[in-house]
């Protein structure tokens, strides 16, 4: 796989400042050049669910991660542009309401899950749960780690039951951070993202990585692995991402199945 650098060994310990979120070794060429490649990874895409829903055999989840601003919404935008909007869906994870939290942290999780045939992304996840509730100290680190255990058992489960999980933490700097931020505040297609409470987080950027460098260490599996995607230019991130989705898919050797009948010999009058 080419981008199996910015796979997360499992077992191995992250520390993100080793990670350039400048990098852009998935985005070489001219704005033109990328934007014309990235078009054709997006059709190619689309062809290979088009494959995945036909054979009805597989299931994939993507998970979404990264700071405020990381570009969660726009990769999503970006890399799925071509793809049949009856086979892909789109979860968003926002903080949960009360019943959601009168239950176990993954209970309204599980339902949103692909099925057979399907492609599901979840923007943040269940990873919510062991970031900005330890980050705000909701939960102890004690508790934070047994629920890396119950992550990485759901994902087993999932994962043996016929799903591919991929996981992408969307690297940025606090610098790129700034200027998105900037950006929102002096647009006015883009203000009404713009929450003051965003700079309050923004406030706890080194406990937010630190939660995110602990996250990834204990849940990057052989069956769910993360990867870390440089994020700082949104080319690279796209063209990154829909690399890493077409070879997971193309290692899955999906065939368009069989016809149920015999079609030999049939005219259409
Ligand atoms: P986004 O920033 O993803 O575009 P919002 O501005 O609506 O969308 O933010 C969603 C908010 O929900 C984030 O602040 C996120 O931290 C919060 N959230 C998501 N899941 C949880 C959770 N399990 N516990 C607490 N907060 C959560």
């Amino acid at each position: 796989m080419r981008f199996t650098r910015y796979l997360i060994k499992p077992g191995s310990k992250v520390r993100l400042t080793d990670w350039d979120p400048g990098d852009r070794s998935a985005s070489p060429g001219s704005k033109e050049e990328d934007t014309k490649q990235l078009e054709k990874l997006s059709e190619r895409l689309a062809e290979l669910q088009n494959v995945l829903y036909a054979e009805h055999k597989h299931a994939l989840l993507i998970v979404l991660q990264g700071m405020d601003t990381s570009g969660k919404d726009g990769t999503i935008r970006k890399v799925f542009s071509r793809v049949d909007p009856l086979g892909v869906r789109a979860v968003s994870f926002k903080a949960p309401t009360e019943e959601e939290r009168d239950h176990d942290f993954l209970w309204r999780v599980h339902r949103h899950v692909p099925g057979k045939g399907e492609i599901v992304i979840f923007n943040r996840s269940h990873y919510e749960d062991v970031l900005v509730v330890r980050v705000h100290g909701l939960i102890t680190d004690k508790e934070c780690k047994r629920r890396y255990v119950h992550i990485n058992n759901f994902e087993w489960l999932l994962a043996d039951s016929g799903t591919t999980i991929v996981k992408f933490y969307l690297h940025i700097s606090k610098e790129e951070q700034k200027k998105r931020l900037q950006e929102r505040l002096e647009d006015p297609r883009k203000r009404w993202k713009f929450r003051v409470e965003d700079l309050a987080e923004r406030g706890y950027w080194h406990d937010y990585r630190k939660a995110y460098e602990d996250a990834l260490s204990a849940t990057s599996t052989e069956w769910a692995p993360w990867y870390i995607v440089p994020a700082d230019s949104e080319m690279n991130r796209n063209l990154f991402v829909c690399h890493v989705l077409l070879e997971t898919l193309e290692d899955l050797k999906m065939k368009y199945p069989k016809p149920k009948d015999r079609l030999e010999g049939i005219v259409i009058k």
